[in-house]
């Protein structure tokens, strides 16, 4: 993209309604416009990483063997007033009326609609397990919206909902969306940790929580720092494998980590001293078996091996992908801007022309543009007729990892500069070096196509 052609509205002033870091530089980089409140337009760059995010989610879903589908925003009350939410939500639920007088809601959630689904379709226990999911615009009306889109009332989220015949698959199938969690957070460039949390309107007794450690977070959080040295890393997990999925579940569960609501003051203090954490959170996701308290309200049955009628057990597992982009943005800035982590980057590097309207350096900068182009990244171009203080500060708070910086001095010594966002370091290399660095730096990471 060439930033002359783009849509990049940054502010130059600091926003004053907002009140932390990720709200502040998502509003000045042009990421989102407040349409109203708790309610956010998503400029191209905003719209980019979370199209980038929701991409990552799929594929970690899709590798855990989960289905994806799309299920609508509005919802009738009907479903809800079977499975007794419909008075039980509150004010958080927006309710709607129809032309004709039928009661409508935003779905701040979708427990009904898929058990409905299920219940028309699935008849039989050989078509367990299954596991459906979605990633689908919410609404609830929050009393307080804030934050930007960390606390919005409409949001992106990914919700998924697993069926299964006895209690032990359905706990193979919580335990496999912890595992897939932990990959997606960990692509994102994000330490997640899962928390016992409480399990609130949506029931059940077993349920985690995901946090990003940040101290803008709305939960307080305990932990033993142990927790921090994990990770998934390369490992290849058979997600069929309930040995293998329990296992990572207890390496992640055995170190304790607790949300305020589930804190346990006595087991905390049994953690050596120097290991004792206490901070703040951001709530990422959030995992639920909740047996069958949905199937027993709506009748969702199946016959079971012995021919008998049988309810599912359920569970359901949702990611905020909307709140992510604030919370990597939290987890990862400084006070000139935002600092993406490769694998969620709107674009993969910054080539800033020191001269526009030089031919070699025009030439330079077009064809770094092609190669990188040619190699399945997407460099975003700033071709502005500007000066180099405004191209730097620019690229510096839309945060994008890398930056090629090409003018005429560096080019009579063959050279241009690859700098790191992150370190701050550059380094002088020929232009096609720079190119087969950023290669390999992206090797690992899932390439898409530009839009
Ligand atoms: P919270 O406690 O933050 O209100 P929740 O526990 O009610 O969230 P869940 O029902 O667990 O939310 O939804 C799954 C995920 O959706 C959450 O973990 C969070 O990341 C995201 N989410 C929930 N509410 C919002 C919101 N108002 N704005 C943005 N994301 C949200
Ligand atoms: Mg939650």
């Amino acid at each position: 993209m060439r930033l002359s052609r783009y849509f990049l509205p940054v502010l130059k002033e600091t926003p004053s309604e907002a009140q932390i870091a990720s709200h502040r530089l998502m509003l000045r980089a042009g990421m989102i416009k407040q349409a109203t409140a708790g309610i956010y337009s998503w400029l191209p760059l905003g719209f980019k990483v979370l199209r980038k995010l929701e991409n990552i989610v799929h594929e970690e879903q899709v590798r855990a063997g989960h289905i994806p589908m799309l299920m609508p925003t509005l919802q009738s009350a009907d479903l809800w007033r079977e499975s007794g939410r419909y008075d039980d939500y509150g004010a958080e639920m927006l309710r709607i009326t129809d032309r004709h007088g039928r009661d409508m809601l935003y779905g701040p959630t979708n427990e009904e609609l898929i058990t409905d689904i299920f219940r028309a379709h699935v008849g039989s226990y050989k078509d367990l397990p299954l596991t459906l999911y979605h990633i689908q615009w919410k609404f609830r009306d929050e009393v307080r919206p804030r934050f930007g889109v960390m606390r919005g009332r409409e949001f992106f989220m990914k919700d998924g909902y697993n069926f299964d015949l006895t209690k032990e698959d359905a706990l193979h199938a919580y335990n496999r969306h912890m595992v897939s969690y932990l990959r997606t957070y960990e692509r994102m460039g994000l330490q997640a940790i899962p928390m016992r949390a409480d399990s609130g309107p949506i029931g059940g007794d077993d349920t985690h929580e995901f946090l990003v450690l940040a101290e803008t977070g709305e939960s307080e959080v305990f932990y033993d720092s142990a927790i921090t040295d994990l990770k998934l890393g390369e490992r290849v997990v058979d997600y069929d494998s309930r040995a293998e999925c329990e296992a990572i579940v207890e390496e992640w569960t055995t170190p304790y980590a607790r949300t305020d609501e589930t804190h346990d003051e006595a087991k905390f203090n049994a953690i050596p001293e120097e290991r004792r954490r206490s901070s703040r959170g951001i709530e990422v996701g959030q995992i639920f078996y909740f047996g069958t308290k949905y199937s027993d309200a709506m009748g969702a049955t199946v016959q079971g091996p012995d021919g008998k009628s049988t309810p599912v057990h359920m569970g359901s597992h949702g990611i905020g992908v909307s709140r992510l982009v604030g919370a990597i943005i939290e987890a990862s800035h400084d006070e000139r801007g935002i600092i993406w982590p490769e694998g969620v980057t709107p674009f993969h590097a910054g080539i800033v022309n020191l001269k526009q309207g030089d031919a070699e350096a025009d030439a330079a900068c077009e064809a770094l543009y092609a190669s990188l182009t040619a190699l399945g990244l997407e460099p975003l171009y700033d071709d502005r007729d500007e000066r180099a203080g405004g191209k730097f500060a620019t690229m510096d708070l839309i945060g994008l990892p890398w930056r090629i910086t090409v003018g005429p001095r560096g080019l009579r010594n063959g050279v241009v500069e690859l700098t790191s966002r992150r370190t701050g370091e550059s380094e002088e290399l020929p232009p096609e070096a720079a190119v087969e660095k950023l290669a390999q730096i992206y090797a690992g990471h899932v390439l898409r196509p530009a839009f």
